[in-house]
């Protein structure tokens, strides 16, 4: 029930939306300003983004999708669509706008036997992988388990699987879709392939995903979990060079920052500079012991949390109400040798954020085997992702955190000028660009203009239709 008060304020906030009609289309699904839930339901994974929408509007299924997406067009308001609402820049969220929130839409059907599975937005990562792990299968997604398998899906998909079976996006056998005109498509390989492949990499851009069909791969036994070495320059560039030359079943993520005061980090480390691995050998127990064996005797661990487990049981518990403001940037590198380890390290002890931390990826192997124009994502000869971060709780130090970012990021820039677009924050048009290198830019404004003229999904990062 709404009360009067709410729908005055519902009313001169938004006096042409028939809040009430959307309701009683949506029965207990239409969120407005005034309603006990707004605020949570406007709430994003990242803090200080703080964007009030006219409208949230939790669809039950593709019609719904549909009748949203026309109702937006028809209003000319701005459309936000929210899977997993972990969005970076909060673009899953409009100021002023409808909200087109998938999070209710959450099955999965699983077929053992064939070995793929079709899975709806609303699950997350973790969700969808706990719920295929208890069948020895596994599609892989990215580091967090709370992440939506819409964003994460649509930009391409880097996890712990990236190197023995390449990106999420190289599982992805079709998916359903409603375009801007409504329609509802079955996109892949042979039916509309020119929007399979914008798809894999080109973010929200085309339409809203429904459905999403996985190729599921046998995973069961895993040895991973986190290990927390001192960092040197002589460990970072060791780790990574470890990293590039161990078997593809194993995906080492390095973050290297100083040791926040947890209390399974012995006291004197705090606050010092250490590599936080997070680290999976997706394979057998006894060989990825073996694999992870050097890297432990890199230096004397100050924690090590590495062990035999289900491949699934990687994505544990995440804090409630976490929700960090991050300064950050992402970018690819060729090498962290000694000096480049240094770098880092000498930025990361000058930072005053709560947490100064460069994330550093390695990647290759089945990623870097399909051919860069097969999809929409083109950075397949990558090595390293980076990601640069600061985070921090006040909003008057932004700018000293973007400052210190930037800095840190150009210091290591070297020849790969490529950017991912799930990490990408509000960088303009030019940094979408380097996301979409080679010919792919061009290629996504053409599908786009076939698909979206209107450019109707444009809080994204935006590819423009191609005017002819
Ligand atoms: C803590 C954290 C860890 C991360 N780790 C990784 C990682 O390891 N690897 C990696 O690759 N990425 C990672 N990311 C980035 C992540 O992939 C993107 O932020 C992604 O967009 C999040 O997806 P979501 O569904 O949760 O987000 P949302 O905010 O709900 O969606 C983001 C955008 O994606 C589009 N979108 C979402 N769902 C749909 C849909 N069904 N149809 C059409 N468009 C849609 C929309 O444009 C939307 O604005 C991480 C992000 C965070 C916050």
């Amino acid at each position: 029930m709404v009360s009067k008060d709410n729908a005055r304020i519902q009313q001169q906030a938004f006096p042409t939306l028939p809040i009430e009609e959307l309701r009683n289309t949506y029965p207990q699904r239409v969120i407005a300003p005034g309603d006990s839930e707004y605020e949570q339901a406007r709430t994003t994974f990242y803090g200080g983004i703080d964007k009030r929408p006219a409208v949230i509007i939790r669809v039950a299924n593709t019609d719904e999708v549909a009748h949203v997406i026309t109702f937006a067009r028809d209003t000319g308001l701005e459309l936000a669509v929210r899977s997993g609402g972990h969005s970076v820049v909060g673009h899953c969220v409009s100021d002023g706008g409808i909200v087109l929130d998938l999070s209710q839409m959450r099955d999965l059907q699983i077929d053992v036997d064939s070995r793929f599975a079709w899975a709806e937005p609303g699950l997350t990562a973790g969700e969808f992988t706990h719920a295929v792990g208890v069948h020895g299968l596994a599609t892989g997604f990215g580091d967090t388990g709370s992440v939506g398998i819409g964003g994460i899906t649509l930009g391409g998909g880097v996890g712990y699987l990236v190197r023995k079976f390449g990106l999420t996006i190289d599982d992805l056998l079709a998916a359903e879709m409603v375009t801007a005109d409504g329609q509802l498509l079955y996109v892949d390989e042979k039916s509309h392939p020119d929007l399979f492949w914008a798809l894999r990499g080109g973010g929200g851009n085309f339409g809203v995903v429904t459905r999403f069909k996985f190729r599921l791969h046998e995973v069961d036994s895993a040895v991973g979990g986190m290990l927390f070495l001192p960092a040197t320059a002589e460990t970072i560039a060791s780790f990574m060079e470890l990293a590039e030359a161990a078997p593809e079943e194993l995906s080492a993520i390095a973050n290297v920052m100083t040791a926040p005061p947890m209390p399974f980090i012995p006291k004197e480390a705090h606050g010092k500079p250490i590599i936080m691995a997070i680290m999976m050998y997706a394979g057998d127990t006894a060989e990825g012991e073996k694999v992870i064996a050097p890297f432990r005797a890199l230096a004397a661990p100050l924690a090590d949390m590495l062990k035999p487990m289900k491949y699934y049981e990687i994505y544990q518990p995440e804090q409630e109400g976490y929700h960090p403001v991050a300064a950050s940037r992402t970018m690819f590198m060729d090498y962290v040798d000694r000096d480049v380890a240094a770098l880092i390290l000498d930025h990361i002890k000058a930072s005053n954020a709560n947490m100064a931390v460069t994330q550093l990826r390695v990647l290759g192997g089945a990623m870097a085997r399909v051919p860069a124009d097969a999809t929409a994502f083109a950075h397949r000869d990558s090595k390293i992702m980076v990601n640069v971060a600061a985070l921090y709780d006040k909003p008057e130090q932004k700018e000293t955190h973007e400052a210190w970012v930037a800095k840190l990021a150009e210091a290591l820039q070297q020849s790969d000028v490529g950017a991912y677009v799930n990490f990408l924050g509000n960088e303009g048009e030019e940094r979408i660009r380097a996301a979409y290198p080679n010919g792919t830019w061009e290629r996504l404004a053409a599908i786009k203009a076939k698909y979206d003229p209107t450019n109707l999904f444009r809080l994204n990062q935006n590819i423009p239709p191609a005017t002819k």
